[in-house]
C-alpha cells in the first residue's frame, strides 16, 4: 500500500478530445470519455457518477460506451458511493480491467478498501476544488424545479420534488457562453433555467466555499497523495502556458502520476502537447491546497433554505 506522500507527476499535458460533441459535453477537453472509452474496448469497465432518477449524484458503473454519456461532465455535488467499491474489486478479482474515477479522497478509499495493487485498475481523479453538500444540491433543484414548474405551466401552485420526469437534463459546465463562462442549465418538459456561474446562487456558494463538506477546507489529499494513475483537470490560463490550445471550448490538463497512467494516455488519439507541470499547476491552486471555509459557511448552512440568494449575493466569484 503506497503512503500517502507527494507525488509529482511523471509527464503533464495540456489536451484536447478532436470529437467536437464529446468535447462540448464535457467539462474541460473530454479525456474522460477518451480513457473510458479505452478501457471498455479493451473489455474493461468504468465507474464514474452520474444522476439516479431523483437528480441525486451516485457513483455506478458502465461497461457500454454508449453509457459513457451519463458519466460526462462534472456534477459538483458530493456523490454517493453505494456498493461501487466492493463491485470494483470484484472484477479486478475475475482479472477484468477497472478504471475507477472520482474525487482525490473517493480514490484514496478506494486504495485502501483494495488493500493491495492490482495491474488491471487504473485510477484517475481530478483536481478538486471541494464537493458541495448533497442536502444544498437537493434543497436547490426541488427549489428551482418548483419555480420552472409554476412559470411553465400557468399559474397553478406546483411544488416539485425529486426532479422526477419534469426535468430531463442537468449541466453545471454548459459551453453556450464558452468553456470559461461556464453556466448552469436546467431542462425540464417546460421552460430551461440557464445562469452563467456567477449569477447562479448554487454555484456562488460552492465556488465561496460555503457549501463544501467540512472535511473538504482540511483535504488530505492534495499535492497528489491520492495516488491515481491520472489526474485530469481544466488547464485554467492554458493561453498563458501554451496559446494555440485555448480556443475557449475546453482544454483538459492532464496529470501522468504512473508509468501505467502515462502509458494509457499516450496511446489515445488526441491533440496534446506536453507542458511544464510548475507552469500549468500554478493556475489551479486546488492540486495543492483547500479552499478556506467561507466566514459565513455555519451562517448559510443555518439560514440557506430562507436567504441562499442573499447570503451569497455579495460574494464574487
Ligand atoms: C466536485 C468537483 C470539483 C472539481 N474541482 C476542480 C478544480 O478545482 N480545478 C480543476 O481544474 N478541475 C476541477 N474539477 C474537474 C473538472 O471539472 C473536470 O471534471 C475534469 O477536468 C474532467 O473533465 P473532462 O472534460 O475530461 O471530462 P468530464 O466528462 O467532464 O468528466 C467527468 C468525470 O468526472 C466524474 N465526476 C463528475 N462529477 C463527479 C462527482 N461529483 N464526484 C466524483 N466524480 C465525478 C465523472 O464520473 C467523469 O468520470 C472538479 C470536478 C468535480 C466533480
Amino acid at each position: 500500500m503506497a503512503k500517502r506522500e507527494d507525488c509529482y507527476p511523471i509527464k503533464a499535458y495540456a489536451a484536447i478530445s478532436t470529437e467536437e460533441d464529446i468535447r462540448n459535453q464535457s467539462s474541460s477537453g473530454g479525456v474522460f470519455t477518451l480513457l473510458a472509452e479505452k478501457v471498455i474496448n479493451q473489455g474493461g469497465v468504468v465507474f464514474g457518477a452520474r444522476f439516479d432518477e431523483s437528480w441525486q449524484v451516485v457513483h455506478a458503473k458502465a461497461e457500454k460506451v454508449e453509457d459513457l454519456s451519463f458519466f460526462r461532465g462534472s456534477k459538483y455535488v458530493q456523490s454517493k458511493m453505494g456498493n461501487c467499491y466492493a463491485e470494483a474489486q470484484e472484477h479486478l478479482k475475475q482479472g477484468r480491467n477497472v478504471m475507477f474515477v472520482g474525487t482525490p479522497c473517493q480514490i484514496a478509499g478506494l486504495h485502501q478498501f483494495l488493500g493491495k495493487p492490482y495491474e488491471k485498475l487504473l485510477t484517475v481523479d481530478f483536481i478538486c476544488h471541494g464537493v458541495p453538500s448533497p442536502a444544498v444540491w437537493r434543497w436547490y433543484i426541488d427549489r428551482k424545479t418548483s419555480e420552472i414548474a409554476r412559470k411553465s405551466l400557468k399559474g397553478r401552485f406546483y411544488y416539485w420534488k425529486d426532479g422526477g420526469d419534469f426535468v430531463s437534463d442537468v449541466e453545471f459546465r454548459d459551453k453556450t457562453y464558452g468553456w470559461k463562462q461556464f453556466s448552469m442549465v436546467i431542462r425540464t418538459k417546460g421552460k430551461t433555467y440557464s445562469e452563467r456561474h456567477f449569477n447562479d446562487p448554487y454555484m456562488k456558494a460552492f465556488l465561496n466555499n460555503y457549501s463544501l463538506r467540512p472535511s473538504c477546507y482540511s483535504c488530505k489529499m492534495k499535492c497528489g497523495r491520492s495516488h491515481s494513475d491520472i489526474t485530469i483537470a481544466d488547464f485554467w490560463n492554458v493561453h498563458r502556458v501554451t496559446e494555440q490550445f485555448d480556443d475557449d471550448k475546453g482544454t483538459s490538463l492532464v496529470l501522468a502520476n504512473s508509468l501505467k497512467g502515462l502509458s494509457l494516455f499516450q496511446q489515445l488519439h488526441c491533440r496534446s502537447k506536453e507542458v511544464d507541470f510548475n507552469d500549468a499547476i500554478q493556475y489551479n491552486r486546488a492540486w495543492s491546497i483547500p479552499y478556506d471555509k467561507n466566514e459565513n459557511r455555519d451562517y448559510f448552512f443555518q439560514h440557506y433554505k430562507e436567504q441562499m440568494d442573499a447570503i451569497v449575493s455579495s460574494t464574487n466569484q
